[in-house]
């Protein structure tokens, strides 16, 4: 090792050496050299010891660590940092970065530390380096300036850390937040966000265009029919259609289960973005054949809103093409509708609908009327259907047509239905009681009500508290509330039968049901709906219906009831064709229960 004594200090101790005599004085002298020497051989050991005690040290620190001068050359770097590069310390040090690092990235590194430089302190950045595998990878830089011994900047020290991972699962993360799972598509975050960019983020004047909300119809059918599995399969099939007809710049997306959304843009008059949702219509119900071959033919309702004249908000042009596709849905589906401002008065009624429901509720202002039911055949009183009324503090009546489609959308048609079940089952026995003839007596069950978790438990609750007999009850349940879902309907149905309570079908020919279901459905009657019943004297088709009806009916083993008969001719039509139970104005209106139970006494005076 090299002692790095005074040059004169050297020289002198050479010539003691070769020198014959010495005196006491050179020895002393001699001797102060030499403890000099020592001390300063001593003195570099331990700087020897110190440098490779940090170096022991940096070692042993697993993340990458380097330091280096104020131009940028290496001086020093940890074993962590040679694995990292693939390189060792001796391709490293006496380097800058522009040695060891692509170019592109070199540039970067030697921008932030002249910044660094310049500025001194502390450094943390993000960046990318090539790692030993020669990919790119993300990492985080703090690095900070230390001085040297004359208390100017010597240069900077950095550490490296690998942030990939976390940058990975940031990525996902976000994916995963703007993006819907199953189809790939941006969800309803992320078409949020591009709307209020097109309506005019921070540097844009705002752009014109039209925002398409489409509803599949009849999918959760679909999903009950061919499985969870095909239900997934159309809906990442109607996506892809989506994607495919939309121009660059539109964005498609996922709102919820079978919902999609079409956001189109810029460049296209309000004409030809009302021929796209035309075309994107048409596009929905061409038929899917399913993985299996079974061919699938769904369609969708769609509502288109435009910006900026409808609204120059995201939220309310969302609304206002939800509540287009309601009233698409209403008209039959398949169809396209325009969002109008009455759309909205609409809503805000039933809003205001909603309100004065919750307080009827409280203040009890429901009551029921009966209305009879005949066996024309022997003019015999067989039973009655109960009907809800709501009266309001004016003395006005509510049709339920207008309230129980806002209870069931607000999901207030559980309390009430539980209110009218259990108002039903206390008239009934308390006619019972009085020695009335044993009459069945109707009630209306809500689609809503009746796949409810507990209604089972609740119809048993009631039937205890009130002590009705089950087999004096028939509950009326709709055709498109049985096809909703058929497996459970089927449990829910056999579940009701079991307990002895009848069921019926109304307004049976309104739905779509299939007769395969409709035999395996445990029902007992099926009401032919009024609208056929209006008109089968006059019109030749209803007529047919009505006799199919009846004819399929007594095939299945069914009791067949017609509704809404309202005068003579349409009592005999029905009893020449053997449908002898009946319900309507010509037999009886609906009556308060005070009413019934006088026609109840007088039960044989029919109509003639
Ligand atoms: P629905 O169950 O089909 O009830 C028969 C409807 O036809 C009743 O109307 C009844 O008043 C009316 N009607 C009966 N005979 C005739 C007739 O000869 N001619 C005409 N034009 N109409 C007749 P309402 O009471 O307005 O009830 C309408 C619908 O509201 C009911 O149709 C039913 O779906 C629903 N609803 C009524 N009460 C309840 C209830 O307690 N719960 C539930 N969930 N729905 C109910
Ligand atoms: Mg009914
Ligand atoms: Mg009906």
């Amino acid at each position: 090792m090299l002692i790095d004594l005074p040059k004169n200090q050297r020289s002198r101790l050479t010539e003691r050496r070769t020198g014959a005599a010495s005196s006491l004085a050179e020895t002393d002298a001699n001797l102060a050299l030499l403890s000099l020497v020592s001390e300063k051989l001593q003195a570099q050991a331990q700087l020897k010891f110190q440098g490779d005690f940090l170096q022991h040290i940096l070692d042993a620190i697993p993340a990458p660590i380097f330091y280096k001068d104020v131009q940028g050359v290496y001086l020093g770097c940890n074993t962590a940092f040679e694995r990292y590069l693939g390189r060792s310390r001796d391709e490293i040090l006496g380097r800058t970065a522009f040695d060891i690092a692509p170019a592109e990235l070199a540039r970067i590194y030697h921008q932030a530390d002249q910044n660094l430089m310049d500025a001194g302190g502390v450094q943390v950045y993000e960046t990318r380096v090539l790692g030993a595998d020669g990919q790119a990878r993300e990492v985080m830089f703090h690095k900070s300036v230390f001085s040297s011994a004359e208390g100017q900047p010597g240069g900077l020290v950095g550490v490296m850390l690998d942030i990939s991972e976390r940058k990975e699962a940031e990525k996902r993360l976000r994916r995963l937040a703007q993006y819907d799972p199953l189809t790939d598509l941006p969800n309803r975050v992320l078409l949020e966000e591009r709307l209020a960019e097109a309506l005019g983020g921070k540097n844009r004047q705002g752009d014109q265009g039209a925002l398409l909300v489409l509803d599949l119809d009849r999918f959760k059918e679909i999903n009950d029919s061919f499985g969870r599995a095909a239900g997934d399969e159309i809906l990442v099939e109607m996506g892809k259609r989506l994607t495919g007809s939309a121009l660059e710049g539109d964005t498609v997306a996922r709102l919820s289960s079978d919902e999609f959304a079409v956001l189109l843009l810029d460049g296209r008059g309000k004409r030809d973005m009302t021929l796209e949702a035309k075309k994107i219509l048409a596009l929905m119900n061409t038929p899917h054949f399913l993985e299996d071959g079974q061919e699938v033919q769904i369609g969708a309702s769609l509502g288109i809103t435009f910006f900026p004249e409808d609204a120059r908000d995201g939220k309310t042009l969302l609304c206002n093409a939800d509540l287009a596709v309601h009233e698409a849905k209403l008209l039959g589906r398949n169809t396209l509708q325009r969002f109008t401002p009455a759309m909205s008065e609409t809503l805000s009624r039933k809003r205001e609908v909603l309100a004065q429901l919750r307080r009827a509720l409280q203040e009890q202002q429901f009551f029921l009327q009966y209305q009879p039911q005949f066996d024309a055949a022997t003019g015999r009183l067989v039973g009655a259907e109960a009907l809800l009324r709501w009266r309001l503090p004016d003395g006005s009546l509510v049709s339920p047509q207008v309230f129980i489609p806002v209870a069931e959308e607000a999901g207030l048609i559980g309390p009430l239905g539980d209110w009218v079940l259990r108002a039903a089952c206390l008239q009934a026995k308390a006619w019972r009681d009085a020695g009335f003839p044993p009459l069945r007596l109707a009630v209306n069950i809500s689609g809503h009500q009746f796949v409810r978790p507990g209604f089972i438990e609740t119809v048993d609750l009631i039937l205890a508290e009130t002590g009705v007999d089950p087999t004096h009850l028939e509950m009326e349940v709709t055709e498109s509330t049985l096809m909703r879902s058929v497996s459970s309907t089927i449990e829910v149905l056999t579940d009701l039968r079991v307990r002895g309570i009848h069921l019926a079908i109304d307004d049976f020919g309104t739905g779509y049901s299939s007769l395969s279901y409709l035999k395996n459905f445990p029902i007992d009657r099926i009401k032919i709906d009024r609208s056929f019943t209006r008109d089968m004297t006059t019109n030749p088709d209803d007529a047919v219906i009505v006799q199919t009806i009846i004819a399929m009916g007594k095939n299945l083993g069914l009791e067949v009831i017609a509704e809404g008969v309202e005068n003579a001719e349409q009592r005999d039509f029905l009893l020449r064709h053997d449908c002898r139970y009946m319900q309507g104005y010509f037999f009886g209106k609906p009556l308060a229960a005070e009413e019934f139970a006088r026609l109840g006494a007088a039960a044989e005076a029919l109509p003639s």
